[in-house]
């Protein structure tokens, strides 16, 4: 299906600034390009810090790079006294396509709850941008809960109000596997993937689970991609560390071709 083309997507979290992401921006966009990727079997997006989204849209503008982009978080308000937080509208204002939403180190470091999760998948929506709605059990959840339920909690609590047909992309980052080097299994990502896709199926329709990526995200580098892009309920990859690496970032995004 069309619709779940793999999506190769790099969480530069807290690194490069505006300067930076021109160099990296560039770099990825001519590997990629060496290597004749024209970005129509995968599709690859970067999600830089805010202060670097002009500069990387302008550059992918003017360069013609097949390349999508999008920002780390958003705010759930539209505008007002919210000292500090981006609109979606801005976002937008921007060409973002897409948005990272509910990523464990916000849930983790900003005390971000189920619930807050919720109004910014309906900001991000209400304002055109796809989000990428990143859900994961901790160790201790993984141990008490067992795999898939808390991801699946997670993911009907993001989409509720979501309406029927509304693009949404689920990255499965299991907490224990975010920059630790330990990985989850292919077949864990697949079972994890699988319920997910049955929540939404749940949550909003049928249609739009056959239609959603479902990513899985932890460690994931061009060594162990492979086996994850084999599942069919995994439908790309969300990378933080090694998307800082062109070289290595390309070659993940190369993988499926
Ligand atoms: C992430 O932060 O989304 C992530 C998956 O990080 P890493 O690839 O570094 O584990």
């Amino acid at each position: 299906i069309d619709a779940r083309r793999p999506l190769i997507a790099g969480n530069w979290k807290m690194n490069m600034d505006h300067l930076q992401s021109i160099a990296l921006v560039q770099k990825l966009a001519w590997t990629l390009k060496d290597a004749k990727f024209d970005g129509t079997s995968v599709e690859v997006a970067v999600f830089p810090p805010f202060t670097d989204l002009r500069s990387v849209q302008t550059l992918i503008d003017a360069e013609r790079f097949t390349l999508a982009f999008g920002a780390q978080d958003l705010s759930p308000h539209d505008s007002g006294a919210y000292t500090g937080d981006i609109s979606g509208a801005f976002l937008k204002a921007l060409s973002c396509t897409y948005v990272i939403v509910g990523h464990s180190e916000r849930r983790q470091l900003h005390g971000e709850t189920d619930e807050v999760v919720n109004a910014k998948v309906l900001a991000a929506v209400k304002h055109g941008l796809v989000p990428v709605i990143c859900v994961g059990e901790t160790e201790a959840e993984l141990e008490e809960h067992g795999t898939s339920a808390v991801p699946v909690a997670q993911t009907k609590a993001a989409l509720a109000g979501v309406p029927v047909g509304t693009p949404v992309v689920v990255a499965y980052e299991p907490v224990w596997a975010i920059g630790t080097g330990k990985v989850a299994t292919p077949e864990t990502a697949q079972e994890v993937g699988a319920a997910i896709r049955a929540a939404v199926a749940e949550a909003l329709s049928a249609d739009d689970a056959a239609a959603t990526r479902i990513l899985y995200g932890g460690s994931v580098k061009s060594g162990n991609i492979a086996g994850f892009l084999r599942q069919p309920d995994v439908d790309g990859a969300l990378v933080g560390g090694a998307s800082l690496d062109p070289t290595e970032f390309a070659a993940i995004a190369r993988f499926p071709d």
